[in-house]
């Protein structure tokens, strides 16, 4: 999962950068309005982290241009303590939440989650397919009843494809999610974690069937064929 956060405050904005990063999630960040909007608008996230007040164009207005031109990715506004006629007007110009600041980081992780880990058709927070379960909240990756021990990168490529189970998705659909603009991403980055993916999840299940398979040319498909 790939998450923007947009907050001009350098301190509070490298903190959230680094927490969010802390729990497997790839994350850009920048300080002005007009970048976070030409970023938001440009390149595919899973979640804008949005703070109200910003020098070149303030948050209401980025959610307002960002939901004219359909884009619908979750917004998180953060808003000062204080403002509660900032949650009104977040919630008008399209925000899905708000976050009043001075906050606990646990507090927006509960948001984050909420707003971006809300697994869809599954049971609670657990990502299933065939045998293969991944659970986002404890972080337990299991197949049949034995655990696999995941690299954080692992685990964030391997939620990415639980979520999008049965379809075919490009490389470089996996790289604007699962890892930051400014990762060193080489041309095999993508094809390298999948190696390792499938030698923890297939190869060392002889006996399964193979869940990660190559669609030439095309890309990678989570599925049991
Ligand atoms: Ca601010």
């Amino acid at each position: 999962m790939r998450i923007l956060v947009v907050e001009d405050e350098h301190k509070i904005g490298s903190s959230i950068k680094k927490g969010l990063e802390q729990e497997n999630l790839a994350v850009d960040l920048v300080f002005t309005g007009l970048e976070g909007f030409d970023l938001a608008s440009s390149e595919d996230y899973d979640l804008i982290i949005l703070d109200v007040l910003l020098p070149g164009m303030d948050g209401f207005e980025i959610c307002k241009k960002l939901r004219e031109q359909q884009i619908h990715t979750p917004i998180l506004m953060l808003t000062a303590k204080g403002q509660i006629a900032d949650k009104v007007e977040g919630l008008n110009s399209g925000a899905d939440d708000y976050l009043t600041k001075p906050f606990a980081f646990e507090e927006l992780m509960a948001r984050v989650r909420a707003l971006v880990r809300r697994p869809k058709k599954t049971i609670g927070s657990v990502l299933k397919i065939a045998d293969l379960s991944l659970d986002t909240l404890s972080y337990l990756v299991k197949r049949g009843d034995k655990i696999i021990q995941l690299s954080a990168k692992e685990f964030a490529l391997l939620e990415y494809l639980l979520r999008h189970p049965n379809q075919t998705l490009t490389k470089d659909q996996i790289t604007s999610h699962v890892w930051s603009y400014d990762a060193d991403i080489l041309p095999n980055t993508v094809e390298v974690y999948i190696g390792y993916l499938r030698a923890k999840i297939d190869k060392a299940f002889p006996e399964k069937i193979s869940l990660i398979q190559t669609i030439r040319g095309f890309g990678y498909r989570l599925g049991e064929k």
